[in-house]
């Protein structure tokens, strides 16, 4: 799939779903909307899942309804009471509430067994002793009907009997399933007698051992959505091929309404794996800290990177509700990211690679308190004091010794700005014997440009960020980039070959500014000309200030839209 850089269906205001349920709040056909969020709690929720998330709680909201949070928790197997705690905590973060309304399939395991019953008893669904294999085999393919099973025929007395014996744990797993009896010539294979139940012989999270057959999520979904009144259940467009046996399964049964299944398009952003299965193979086999690392696309991953729950409720929006699969560039999430932390992070300065410099003309026993903005964007957060002294350091990569074109940076005989400080002129290079890398760098500052401002108009070539070594803080800060090397590693054999080796630097020894001493885990800054950071939960653990790198300052987004504007509009004439 070619990634769409064009991505923005925008105009959510009335996508198909809600122009649908628009139709059907006029028609009188539904007095109230009832949506539902039906994760299967098997892995930590990612951004795909976001998508939905705002699309359901979004929904019930523009239309004064309600949205359900449902677990679909039908498979003791993959299962897990972590995972539900989980779901639940995402869900609140990105800013939506169920309520009341907070439902589990198991709850309904009871009831799905009685209309399982009144299935068979209606001769509408036998139970099958083929093997699994059999039954795969029986199936056909896409240009093959079906067989039937030899015991198709079998009569409702032999089908309950059999049924209340699954359920009573006299057969092993997978010697028997109960099998809708529908056609096996279908030219959709999932109506060719598609299993309703299977043996499990699991306890389960919430109902521990009192179940050893357990619904497939076929049989289990749409029931659960007409027990709760759904009106519409909105799925991703895989699903669009079972929606025949969803409404045969409501056509046979006495349910108390039938809700329309509506499909739309998952998401898909580049650089990234969007399936909780592969996801937790990666959290397995330690390619990833856990489930919340920073570079996982997982909603506890992108907070503890320092994403904002408006961002990901902006980014959902702008990707708008479409119809057809297409792979959402990352850029676009990366965009909606900065736009938000722009207008809320702190500037403040914090050096990865120090350098150390002397300015041997100013006091060495002198401290100023200099006076910084907090937010250029935003007048409002205020200034701050930041102390300068003789004694300071620069990001070593500001330096070079023999500095190739267009490096705009500092350099022997050179003069550049020191940020909120003075101008300094570097004089003198002390060198590591061994290495020839430079150690200290020997500085000479204008007491005339106090504020980085020279009387004089003089122009320098560059500003640099620094700490003054008196003062600053260590700190270990972690910058992060994609984790795969591929734009679409769900596309190769195995994801584990593209995984990127240097999606994780590592920065142990880093200084920042005094002002930084009370950051708090969740705290976000922006760190001068690095990007915006996040205060990580570690910062408490440990006590050492660690910071993540929530997204660079260069907007590769925006560069791809001015590029894609030039492109398509005719070149201006200059007169
Ligand atoms: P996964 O393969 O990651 O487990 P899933 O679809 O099996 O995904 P569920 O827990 O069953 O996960 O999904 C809950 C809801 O989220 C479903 O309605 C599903 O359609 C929706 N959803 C899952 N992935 C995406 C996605 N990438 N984009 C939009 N919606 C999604
Ligand atoms: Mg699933």
């Amino acid at each position: 799939m070619a990634i769409n850089n064009m991505a923005e269906n925008g105009d959510t205001a009335k996508d198909f779903i809600r122009a649908i349920i628009e139709q059907d709040l006029k028609s009188g056909k539904h007095k109230e909307i009832v949506t539902r969020f039906p994760p299967e709690p098997n892995g930590y929720l990612h951004i795909g899942h976001a998508k939905s998330i705002c699309l359901n709680f979004g929904i019930a909201k523009d239309f004064s309804g309600r949205c359900h949070l449902r677990f679909d928790d039908t498979d003791p197997s993959k299962e897990e009471t972590e995972y539900i705690e989980s779901i639940k905590e995402d869900v609140s973060w990105l800013g939506f509430d169920w309520g009341k309304h907070l439902y589990y399939a198991s709850d309904y395991f009871e009831k799905l067994y009685q209309y399982a019953v009144l299935l068979i008893k209606d001769g509408k669904a036998y139970v099958d002793s083929l093997s699994a294999d059999e039954i795969r085999e029986y199936r056909g393919t896409l240009t093959e009907p079906g067989k039937d099973s030899p015991h198709r025929n079998r009569q409702p007395e032999e089908n309950l009997d059999l049924f209340q014996r699954m359920r009573d744990g006299e057969f092993d797993d997978g010697e028997c399933v109960l099998r809708a009896k529908i056609d096996m010539a279908s030219p959709n294979l999932n109506m060719r007698d598609p299993t309703l139940y299977r043996i499990r012989k699991l306890p389960h999270p919430r109902t521990d051992d009192r179940w050893c057959i357990y619904p497939m999520y076929d049989f289990a979904h749409c029931l659960s959505d007409a027990i709760e009144g759904i009106t519409h259940s909105i799925c991703t467009l895989e699903f669009e091929d079972h929606r025949p046996l969803y409404d045969w399964i409501l056509d046979q049964l006495p349910v108390p309404c039938h809700p329309r299944q509506i499909e739309f398009a998952r998401l898909n952003l580049s650089y990234t794996l969007m399936s909780k299965r592969k996801l937790k193979n990666l959290v397995d086999r330690g390619s990833v800290e856990n489930w919340d690392d920073p570079r996982m696309p997982t909603i506890s991953g992108l907070r503890r990177r320092g994403y904002t729950p408006e961002a990901i409720r902006y980014f959902c929006d702008r990707i708008g509700v479409a119809k057809t699969n297409s792979v959402v560039d990352i850029a676009l999430l990366e965009h909606c990211i900065r736009d938000d932390l722009n207008k809320r992070a702190q500037r403040v300065m914090a050096v990865l690679k120090p350098l150390k410099i002397i300015i041997d003309n100013y006091p060495e026993d002198k401290v100023e308190l200099l006076d910084a903005e907090n937010n250029p964007e935003d007048p409002g957060m205020g200034m701050r004091k930041i102390p300068f002294s003789s004694v300071i350091y620069i990001e070593r990569d500001d330096f070079s010794e023999n500095p190739p074109p267009k490096f705009f940076r500092l350099a022997p005989g050179r003069e550049i700005r020191l940020k909120h400080a003075y101008y300094i002129k570097c004089k003198g290079v002390e060198k590591d014997p061994k290495t020839g890398e430079a150690v200290c760098l020997y500085c000479t500052y204008d007491p005339e440009t106090r504020g980085g401002w020279s009387a004089d108009g003089r122009k320098v070539l560059g500003t640099s960020h620094w700490v003054s070594a008196a003062h600053a803080l260590q700190a270990e800060v972690r910058l992060y980039n994609h984790l795969f090397t591929t734009p679409n590693p769900a596309d190769e054999k195995d994801f584990n070959t593209v995984l990127n080796p240097g999606s994780l630097e590592l920065f142990s020894s880093c200084l920042v500014e005094p002002s930084l001493k009370d950051a708090k885990p969740g705290n976000l800054y922006q760190f001068l000309r690095q990007g915006y950071f996040y205060t990580d939960q570690d910062t408490a653990k440990t006590g050492k200030l660690t910071f993540n790198r929530t997204a660079t300052l260069r907007d590769t987004w925006a560069k791809i839209k001015k590029a894609e504007g030039q492109k398509n509009n005719k070149p201006r004439i200059s007169s």
